[in-house]
């Protein structure tokens, strides 16, 4: 081993790197002091590791060479954005980790400029906030009242604190719900302030369970939707409406966490039938709340909806301040709930994905795999199953089409390291791609990045063989 001196001879010096054309045109972008400090770092780190004694001589230089390719991609890693647009080709539609429902860019033109947000154009004076919102979502719901507040989560706190802070809400302990994300409707309700009176069994609870738990305490009963999991077999439950029956007969509201947001009959794409918001207050529920950006297909939201007398007081309540939406999202949800309304559901992309005829797909599919194959890429057409996801119809999926690549493990990772990336998943050892999450226009992308990826996977094995 040479003497320990000897071994930090080939670190180059900061001053050297700062002279490298690369590293002086990123001083010019960035300015000169966040490239002398990833330059610091970076040399740090190596003089640490040759400190360590973890480096032989040759590693030393190897280490020394790679320093400008490291100091690089760490400012790149700093202007890169940290939320960066990815190709889904998983085919579940709402995919919790890649932002639920995607927006269209048409959703929000006013965002870009000022807008009427609480201001009365006709008047010329200070308006309302949320008086417009309300009317639309309350049109669009089929219900007397509305409020809108951050996500799901926030608008049963919201409910809760407001009305059954310090008394007992009934729920069935088939329901006491964990939803990804760290929702968990006990402690939410704990963290109202409520307290919770679990009746029945995991897999059956029956009406006289919830007619014996009322006391003088109980505020509410309330039916969570078992929106990511089923429990099948021997099992049974009160319907809404014969809930609703018993708890009005008793002088308690009934409150239904439906979750989805599902407006409209899922059978219409093939889909198993979830409650819609409609029909749980046609079966008498008084509230009923549920996300933004699950089945609606809009931006990250919480809504209430409901009866004026347990609703309205709730954009009063001090918690609203706190969990009352910003302006991007009070304008993308005014346009996802106007396609809604008008039933101009291929506007919301989560519907226009639901909508592609199998036949598109299998011609899309047709068309890039003679591409990828004419570039050397073994790619071939394969039937597959897109699911709908973020917590909704968990063991239903629909048909649907992509390209399977041979590849593994490898392959997926250098798909996600192609700009954009693209997220795939594994099958039997083979790489898919479901295109019924992946925009038309963005095809050619994904070819690319498929020629991209499996040259490298090849160039990989060269060097391994
Ligand atoms: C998704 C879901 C939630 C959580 O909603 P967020 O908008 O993510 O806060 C709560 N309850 C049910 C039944 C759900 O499906």
């Amino acid at each position: 081993m040479p003497p320990v001196e000897s071994r930090y001879r080939h670190i180059p010096a900061i001053h050297r790197l700062l002279e490298l054309p690369t590293l002086q045109a990123a001083a010019e972008d960035l300015g000169h002091p966040p490239v002398m400090d990833a330059c610091r770092r970076a040399v740090d780190r190596l003089r640490d590791r040759v400190g360590s004694g973890e480096l032989e001589e040759d590693a030393i230089e190897d280490a020394c060479d790679a320093l400008e390719g490291e100091i690089l991609r760490s400012l790149r890693a700093t202007t890169d954005p940290a939320y960066p647009a990815v190709i889904n080709a998983t085919g579940v539609l709402l995919h919790t980790n890649l932002g639920r429902a995607p927006l269209s860019p048409q959703f929000s033109p006013s965002l870009a400029s000022y807008l009427a947000l609480e201001y009365d154009v006709a008047e010329g004076r200070r308006g309302q906030r949320l008086a417009p919102i309300v009317r639309r979502i309350a049109r669009v719901c089929g219900a007397p009242s509305a409020v809108m507040v951050n996500n799901n989560a926030a608008a049963l706190l919201l409910l809760l604190s407001a009305h059954t802070r310090g008394r007992e809400v009934v729920v069935s302990r088939g329901e006491l719900i964990e939803i990804g994300g760290s929702f968990r409707l006990p402690e939410v309700m704990a963290a109202s302030g409520t307290i919770l009176a679990e009746v029945g069994c995991t897999n059956r609870t029956h009406l006289a369970d919830y007619a014996a738990a009322i006391n003088e305490s109980t505020a509410a009963f309330m039916v969570a939707h078992q929106s990511n999991f089923r429990i099948v077999g021997f099992t049974t439950g009160p319907s809404v409406r014969e809930l609703a029956e018993l708890a009005h007969a008793r002088g308690l509201p009934l409150f239904v966490d439906q979750g989805s947001g599902a407006l409209h009959d899922l059978r219409r794409w093939g889909l198993p039938p979830e409650p819609t918001v409609a029909s749980l207050l046609e079966a008498g529920a008084d509230v009923v709340c549920f996300s933004g950006d699950k089945l609606l297909g809009g931006p990250q939201a919480g809504l209430i909806v409901g009866r004026s007398e347990w609703v309205e007081p709730l954009g009063r309540h001090p918690l609203y301040r706190a969990l009352r939406p910003d302006k991007t999202a009070l304008v993308l949800m005014d346009s996802v709930l106007r396609a809604h309304h008008g039933d101009h559901l291929e506007e919301i992309p989560l519907y226009s994905m639901l909508e592609i005829p199998l036949e598109a797909l299998k011609r899309r599919a047709g068309r890039i795999g003679r591409r990828l194959r004419a570039a050397g890429v073994p790619a071939r057409g394969l039937a597959t199953r897109a699911a709908l996801g973020g917590g909704t119809t968990p063991d239903e999926t629909m048909p649907s089409y992509g390209l399977a690549v041979p590849g593994g493990q490898r392959l997926t990772q250098l798909l996600r390291a192609f700009d954009p990336p693209v997220i795939s998943r594994i099958e039997d050892d083979e790489v898919v791609l479901d295109l019924r999450t992946v925009p038309p226009d963005q095809d050619r992308t994904l070819e690319d990045a498929l020629i991209s990826a499996y040259s490298g996977l090849q160039a990989n094995q060269d060097a391994g063989a």
